[in-house]
């Protein structure tokens, strides 16, 4: 026995989906079948049949009912499966033999446009790349909200990949070529490598790529592809790309924002402890969105920069102003989301009211916009395009609130349509005729609880309990249906009205249905408006969540100069902060000046150094983000890059140690910094030997000195790395101070000039309570190393070598260890650079 006519089908269309579960719909079930239905079965839980097959097998089978789907079609895509679904295209009623059936759409982990895998706060990208000279072209997109990008990623495919992880993007595009040269490493990251069959033609590319670089423009023309080919629907809801030229934002590689716990912390997954943990107080998902954007990207310009703080300080200044709008931007909800759901088709009667509801807030956001003292924000309010026309256009057309599912009627308000509203009223007065009918029957039989009833099996009937039966005269009824203790009738009169009522109302919710389908496609024209609308609500909602921020947590307005110097007031890490309340915080200031702007921090373990030095990091990304930042003052540069080399948790992914990925995160720092970045190097030579790490740290540091130039903290517990102030004239030495009282360590994580004292280690010891017999052997042991000259040749041997790099003249360190005084007495007498209290300057 050959396959029959169906399976022969559904093969046919699983060979042009072999990388999809095809879910094939047979009636009110999708099915599965072969492979795809022994693996689902399992990935779903759910039992696996089998049918009859072509000669003795059988075809393995499962299926999910059409309706519950979309949760199992989520599952499946969350694990980094494709799902392609295949509906009837046709009526069954109306055709003989197979029932037509085509793939509407694959659902992908890129494109998934509902359901849990769906943060309102976090976009949903898709990617594309193509492979170009300076490193990889990457476009990509929220499917969701229609928001698209192109950028550059300098570097390898490591980079490349990182840069997804760092957006948590789940599936790249490619080109057949790059398939096999990213296939393996994208798995071990979780990301699905999809390949776009067909190309769409450069003239449909051509409007969504005006921005972009010519050399970028395959990778967006390939995203733009693959989108069609899994969505099959034209999107009007796309948008063109932006180009983000790098230049343009302070960059900062994908480890450094996990170093920094900018958008997910260290540990991964949990986002609490964040940087954008601690200041998303938007109150919108687009904001939210918007907010997260902003701080992937921060900007490199003085000028746009100083634009966002303007809103700010304007919100800052109207705290009444900033309520009323928070209160109405609460009961915005997500428009560019919405505006997807109109492009896609999938929007439904609820979704329009929401838009609609959502419009209306926005005169009511202009009038408080015009409240303002601020002429910024009254002018933000005057440019704001209300869609007046589009508020009243859904006014008109759609009830209050309209039920879940489109086919139910009750979507559409009376007096939109004619035609609608003549059949609601047959409908209606046929009701009204079948309720004056059983008061009449009533009447007539004298039973007082004669009723009538409505089911879809057998329409309108009369009914009598038994107990009536026997004394009515029942001799115009027609019995209908017997119940256990009733009897169901039907009249000629009540036939009549049923076939007209029911025929008006089944008219009725198929022109509902129409005209529903009509509104829709009318909206697809207005979806730019809303997004347009949907950009600046999110913006404002950015901006009083920086107003908000900034007074709750004291924060105060930065300023930008064009060079190099960073001073820092009282500065603090607002996250720590918050973590260990504003009374035990201990501030910090930084003072890097233009020619001496490199640190040497040392102090011992948890005395704060990698505090300090994020949080210098973070005030400046918060500060090129346009909000205000947690110090009493702070004068900044424009900063164009970031790097860190802190402590992390090993790379396990890649499989490299710490100390290979601590040299590799060097490298890149080295290779790609300027005059104009923050290098933070956190006890660099740490993984290896002692002398072997103290070398590469003086080296590196030298490097960056001579070679670089830009402002560095650099921490270290080598102390002998300390004399290099002497020779090194842009390097200052700091600690962060610990007092001795009774004999243990108390950190006072203060960061003071000069070195620490070095005796602290054993100290920390004696606060971890080790027992009292091997810290008394660990003091005598450290008299005896520093009696010893050991430390001094460990100096003179590096110096020995001469770096190759810094040809013009090789540093020499007068090898000379640093007397070492207790730290607490040191800071009376302090280079004349700084004040008693910190390293404020005089
Ligand atoms: P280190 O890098 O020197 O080992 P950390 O920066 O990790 O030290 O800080 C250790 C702990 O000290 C932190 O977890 C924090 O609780 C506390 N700490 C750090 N800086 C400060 C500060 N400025 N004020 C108060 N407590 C701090």
């Amino acid at each position: 026995m050959a396959h029959t006519p169906m399976m022969v089908q559904y093969l046919s269309i699983k060979e042009q989906y072999k990388d999809a579960f095809l879910l094939f719909r047979l009636g009110d079930f999708y099915e599965m079948f072969f492979e795809d239905a022994e693996r689902a079965s399992q990935l779903l839980e759910i039992t696996l049949t089998s049918r009859a097959g072509d000669g003795e097998n059988r075809i393995p089978m499962c299926g999910v009912p059409h309706h519950s789907a979309q949760g199992y079609i989520e599952t499946l895509v969350s694990k980094g499966y494709k799902v392609a679904i295949c509906e009837q295209v046709e009526d069954p009623k109306m055709t003989k033999g197979v029932v037509k059936r085509e793939v509407v759409q694959l659902v992908t982990p890129g494109t998934i446009t509902q359901g849990k895998a769906l943060d309102g706060k976090t976009n949903h990208y898709l990617a594309a790349t193509t492979q170009e000279s300076a490193g990889y072209a990457l476009a990509y997109l929220d499917v969701t909200t229609g928001e698209a990008t192109a950028m550059m990623v300098d570097g390898d495919e490591r980079a490349l990949l990182n840069q997804l992880l760092a957006y948590n993007i789940k599936e790249l595009v490619v080109a057949d070529s790059l398939y096999h040269t990213l296939v393996e490493q994208a798995a071990t990251m979780g990301i699905v490598l999809s390949i776009a069959n067909e190309r769409m033609a450069d003239e449909q590319v051509a409007p969504f790529v005006i921005d972009v670089p010519l050399y970028m423009q395959q990778a967006c023309a390939l995203l733009l592809s693959y989108v069609m080919q899994t969505q099959m629907r034209a999107l009007s809801h796309l948008q063109t790309f932006t180009y983000n030229e790098a230049t343009n934002f302070l960059r900062i590689d994908t480890n450094s924002k996990r170093n920094l716990e900018l958008i997910q912390s260290i540990r991964g997954g949990d986002t609490k402890g964040t940087l954008l943990w601690l200041v998303d107080e938007t109150v919108t998902a687009m904001g939210g969105r918007k907010l997260k954007q902003w701080m992937h990207q921060p900007l490199a310009s003085k000028r746009l920069i100083e634009q966002r703080q303007q809103f700010v300080g304007d919100f800052l200044d109207e705290f009444f102003v900033r309520a009323e709008l928070q209160d109405l931007l609460k009961k915005v909800y997500d428009l560019e989301r919405l505006a997807g759901r109109v492009a896609f088709g999938s929007v439904g009667g609820r979704d329009l009211a929401q838009l609609r509801d959502s419009l209306r807030q926005v005169p009511h956001i202009q009038h408080q916009l015009q409240q303002a003292n601020s002429a910024v924000l009254q002018q933000f309010g005057a440019n704001l395009d209300a869609c007046a026309d589009i508020e009243a256009f859904l006014a008109s057309a759609i009830t209050d609130q309209p039920p879940l599912t489109i086919k139910e009627g009750d979507v559409i308000r009376d007096g939109y349509n004619v035609r609608l509203d003549e059949l609601r009223d047959a409908s209606r007065n046929g009701k009204d005729w079948i309720a004056q009918l059983e008061q009449r029957e009533r009447d007539i039989t004298g039973v007082k609880n004669l009723k009538i009833g409505y089911n879809r099996i057998f329409g309108y009937y009369i009914e009598l309990t038994k107990s009536h039966v026997q004394h009515a005269d029942l001799t115009r009824y027609e019995r209908k249906q017997t119940l256990a203790n009733a009897e169901r009738y039907i009249t000629q009169e009540l036939k009549e009205k049923e076939a007209l009522i029911l025929n008006a109302q089944e008219e009725s919710l198929e022109l509902e249905y129409q005209l529903f389908v009509e509104i829709r496609e009318t909206m697809k024209g207005y979806i730019p408006r809303v997004q347009a609308l949907a950009a600046q609500l999110s913006e404002l909602d950015v901006y009083m969540s920086f107003a908000y921020i900034a007074e709750k947590y004291h924060f105060v307005k930065p300023t930008f100069h064009n060079g190099r110097a960073m001073h820092i007031i009282n500065g603090r890490h607002p996250v720590v902060e918050k973590m260990l309340g504003k009374q035990t915080y201990v501030p910090n200031d930084c003072v890097l000046e233009e020619e001496r702007n490199m640190y040497l921090i040392t102090g011992p373990n948890m005395s704060g150094k990698s505090t300090y030095m994020r949080q210098v990091a973070l005030i400046i990304v918060l500060a090129q983000m346009g909000s205000y930042v947690p110090a009493d003052e702070a004068v900044l540069p424009i900063t164009d890059q970031i790097f860190t080399r802190i402590g992390a948790a090993d790379d396990v992914a890649s499989g490299q140690s710490t100390f290979m990925v601590e040299m590799m995160e060097s490298q890149h720092a080295i290779m790609h910094a300027t005059k104009n970045s923050l290098m933070l190097f956190d006890e660099i030579g740490r993984g290896t030997s002692t002398y072997d790490g103290m070398s590469l740290a003086q080296a590196m540091m030298e490097y960056i000195h001579e070679e670089i130039g830009a402002n560095t903290l650099f921490s270290t517990h080598y102390h002998e790395l300390t004399a290099l102030e002497d020779v090194l004239p842009r390097l200052t030495n700091v600690h962060v101070a610990a007092a001795e009282q009774d004999g243990k360590v108390v950190f006072l994580h203060k960061v003071k000039p000069g070195a620490a004292d070095q005796s602290y280690g054993i100290h920390v010891a004696e606060l971890a309570q080790l027992p009292q017999p091997i810290l008394a052997r660990a003091r005598v042991l450290l008299t005896s190393f520093e009696a010893q000259s050991g430390d001094v040749q460990v100096i003179e041997k590096i110096v020995e070598k001469p770096v190759e790099v810094i040809v013009e003249k090789p540093v020499e360190v007068i090898v000379e260890r640093v007397v070492e005084k207790p730290v607490v007495q040191d800071d009376a007498q302090q280079l004349s650079l700084f004040s008693e209290e910190g390293l404020t300057p005089q």
